[in-house]
């Protein structure tokens, strides 16, 4: 089973709007109605987790009685908010993340609802979904007519643009690849990564320009008075930025994951944590803004697709304090932008770290 992601803008009626917006705010309104319940549960069983584990999750159907309201939305749209939280909370419990925070006004305007007795249709550049009926859109891919539609996301930007994703399963009978071409890759903080062909895939020109224009453009926002008519308009300048040089990332990482899955038969990677590594090394934000998380989601299915495999190595493996050519171990500081090896060999700290993992990737494929 494969799944296929395809978008589309979304241009909704007045009516249509409205009731998007009111859906947006009983997601959100649901959520943080459950979220403080479950913190509720939380702090009165946190020092006993037997109990804690059986405590039953808060469902979006018992407020519908006391919030008539939200039963003029789509109710799976809550259903799949209900989902959401369960997730997040389990990867709090599990100790992968903070305890899920409250959604304010500033969050993210999304739900998601799923395919139920044909409540979704694409048909004549129209797009049919619960409650709203048929909403125009534009459509930037076909979605090939033996693909089976799963769930639709709809979301509004800041700038005010709405967008539909629609993803969608078909069967494919996937022959697993005989494994030649291996390549390894080190994640790096400014190029996204090193590899062991010692390229590194430097972001374009273009998107460090655009970048650049983001940080002036907030930088005006910040010196204007909050509420006010031209910051506004400023507000509105920042974002349409921000979601450029968001689908300009996305578009850089669509076009690097494939063309590695395309020369490549396997990749190797680290299974880093992104979140304990920003914390470890300080590194605040910009580790996730790289968008390695993003990259390695691309490259799995599109490696996937075509038989091949994106292999993980243990976080711990010592990439970088081995010596590719010998294989002796030394302590690197994060200064030491050069790997220098008693043995003589001299390489790019990052170029030495790839080599590592490639070869830490073959020896892997070898055992399974
Ligand atoms: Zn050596």
């Amino acid at each position: 089973m494969l799944f296929f992601e395809c978008g589309a803008c979304q241009l909704p009626n007045k009516e249509q709007s409205a009731l998007l917006a009111k859906t947006f705010g009983c997601v959100r309104f649901v959520y943080n109605k459950m979220l403080a319940e479950r913190k509720e549960m939380y702090e009165k069983f946190k020092n006993d987790k037997e109990s804690l584990k059986k405590q039953k999750f808060p469902t979006p159907a018992k407020y519908k009685s006391e919030f008539p309201f939200l039963k003029e939305v789509d109710s799976l749209a809550l259903a799949n908010a209900q989902m959401n939280l369960q997730t997040a909370y389990k990867n709090f419990f599990e100790g992968n993340a903070d305890f899920p925070k409250f959604k304010n006004r500033k969050a993210k305007q999304s739900y998601t609802t799923n395919l139920v007795n044909g409540n979704i249709e694409l048909k004549d550049g129209h797009i049919k979904l619960p409650k709203l009926k048929l909403v125009k859109i534009k459509q930037h891919r076909e979605i090939p007519a033996d693909y089976k539609l799963k769930s639709c996301t709809i979301s509004r930007t800041k700038s005010g643009k709405y967008y539909v994703s629609v993803l969608t399963e078909y069967e494919k009978d996937i022959q697993p690849k005989t494994i030649e071409n291996v390549i390894g890759l080190d994640f790096a903080m400014a190029e996204l990564y090193v590899s062991s062909e010692n390229e590194k895939a430097n972001y374009p020109r273009y998107y460090r320009v655009m970048s650049e224009k983001l940080a002036k453009a907030g930088h005006i926002l910040s010196k204007r008075k909050k509420g006010s008519a031209r910051w506004n308009k400023q507000r509105l300048v920042v974002a349409k930025l921000h979601e450029k040089v968001a689908n300009q990332r996305m578009n850089f990482l669509h076009h690097k994951s494939k063309e590695l899955a395309s020369n490549f038969d396997a990749v190797v990677i680290e299974d880093l944590n992104m979140k304990g590594m920003s914390q470890a090394l300080h590194f605040g934000k910009s580790v996730h803004d790289n968008g390695w998380g993003m990259f390695t989601t691309f490259l799995a299915y599109k490696l996937k697709e075509q038989g091949k495999q994106l292999v993980k190595i243990d976080k711990w493996f010592p990439s970088t304090k081995k010596c590719s050519c010998c294989g002796a171990e030394k302590p690197v500081k994060l200064s030491e932008r050069t790997y220098r090896c008693s043995c003589g060999y001299v390489a790019d700290r990052d170029y030495n770290s790839a080599i590592n993992i490639k070869n830490e990737g073959i020896r892997l494929l070898a055992l399974s």
